[in-house]
């Protein structure tokens, strides 16, 4: 399992892991929201977008997270298969 960095997408601001999200407009608690995936732990709402403290830019919490990609031979290697079989797959991220 690969773990995913995270960072802002527009600016590349990394989160501190502190808690310094606030739950607006709903129960107004402060937590770490890339702790959780961005769900508020007190009430439970998920929030879809998350604000970036550093360009204030506001991104879709998923696109924070950013996975290693894969060593270029492995990747050759799946790309010829794709090519010789016809396959065409999805990739899903699970975050
Ligand atoms: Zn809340
Ligand atoms: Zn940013």
């Amino acid at each position: 399992m690969q773990k995913a960095e995270i960072y802002c997408p527009e600016c590349k601001w990394v989160p501190p892991g502190l808690p310094l999200w606030r739950c607006l407009d709903v129960c107004g608690n402060v937590w770490d929201t890339f702790a959780t995936g961005g769900v508020c732990p007190k009430c439970h709402e998920k929030f879809e977008h998350t604000q970036c403290l550093s360009c204030w830019k506001l991104s879709p919490h998923k696109n924070w997270y950013h996975y290693p990609k894969k060593a270029p031979k492995e990747l050759l290697e799946k790309l010829n298969k794709k090519k010789s079989t016809k396959v065409n797959s999805k990739e899903v991220i699970n975050v």
